[in-house]
C-alpha cells in the first residue's frame, strides 16, 4: 500500500520535500495558507489544499488523523510550528516530523513530542563545510552529538592499501563500514580488501577521531 504523507508549509523545503515524495510514488496532501502556493503544487501533490494549520477545525477536517506521517515545515513562524505540532499530537497524528529554525525552537519540538526534528540550513552547512575543509569528503551525516558517517573519495595515501595495511580502525578509532565502487556497495569489507582509484569510502565513528582522519589522511 502506498504511504500516505501530509506537508504543512510550501516554501523551499516543504515544497522539496512534496515533489521528493511524489516522485519516489507516495501520496501526498500539500498544505498552505496562501492560496498561491498551493496552485503552484495543485498538478504536483495528490492534493493541494488551502488551510491555516493552526486552526484545529481546519485540520480535523481534512482528516489528518488518517495519514502514516505530517511534515510540518513552516519556517519563519515559530509559534505557528509550535501550535501546528502540539494540534498534531492531540488529533493523534502518528508520525510528526518538523522543521526547526533554531535550536530553542528545536528543543520545544522535542519536549511537546515531535518524532523527528530536523535542522536543514544547520546540517547543510556542517555537510559544506566538511566538504570545503576537504574536497574528499563527499557527505557527512550527523548520528548523533558526537558521531557521525562520512563518504570519502580514496586518496592516494589510501589507493593501492588493504584494510589491514590501513588499519585505520587502530590509528583512528574509526570503521569503514561500506566501500562504493561504481555501482556496486561493498558492504563490511574484509581486511584483505584493497582500496582502488574512485572508491568511496563510508566510514563511521566519533567526530573527533573523524576530524583528525580528516586532517592527517584526507588533505
Ligand atoms: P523555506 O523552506 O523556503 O526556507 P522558510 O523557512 O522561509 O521557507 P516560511 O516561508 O516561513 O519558511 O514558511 C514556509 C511556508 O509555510 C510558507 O509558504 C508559508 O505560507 C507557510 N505557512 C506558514 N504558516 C502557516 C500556517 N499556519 N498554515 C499553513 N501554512 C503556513
Amino acid at each position: 500500500m502506498k504511504k500516505e504523507f501530509v506537508v504543512i508549509g510550501l516554501g523551499r523545503f516543504g515544497g522539496s520535500i512534496v515533489r521528493e515524495l511524489v516522485e519516489q510514488g507516495m501520496e501526498v496532501m500539500a498544505i498552505d495558507k496562501f492560496e498561491d502556493k498551493v496552485d503552484e503544487y495543485s498538478t504536483i501533490a495528490t492534493h493541494a489544499v488551502v488551510a491555516d494549520s493552526t486552526d484545529e477545525a481546519a485540520l480535523r477536517s481534512l482528516g489528518i488523523r488518517n495519514f502514516d506521517h505530517v511534515i510540518v515545515a513552516i519556517g519563519d513562524d515559530i509559534q505557528a510550528s509550535i501550535l501546528t505540532t502540539l494540534m498534531l499530537k492531540e488529533i493523534g497524528v502518528k508520525r510528526i516530523t518538523v522543521k526547526a529554525q533554531n535550536d530553542y525552537h528545536e528543543k520545544v519540538l522535542e519536549r511537546i513530542g515531535a518524532d523527528k526534528v530536523v535542522h536543514p540550513e544547520r546540517d547543510m552547512g556542517k555537510r559544506i563545510a566538511h566538504n570545503i575543509v576537504s574536497n574528499n569528503v563527499l557527505d557527512y551525516l550527523e548520528l548523533s552529538d558526537e558521531h557521525s558517517i562520512v563518504e570519502i573519495v580514496a586518496n592516494n595515501l589510501l589507493i593501492g592499501n588493504s584494510i589491514i595495511e590501513l588499519d585505520i580502525r587502530a590509528k583512528y578509532g574509526i570503521n569503514i563500514v561500506a566501500i562504493k565502487r561504481g555501482d556496486d556497495i561493498i558492504v563490511s569489507p574484509q581486511a584483505n580488501d584493497v582500496i582502488r582509484k574512485d572508491d568511496i569510502l563510508i566510514v563511521i565513528g566519533a567526530d573527533n577521531d573523524i576530524n583528525r582522519f580528516e586532517k592527517r589522511v584526507m588533505q
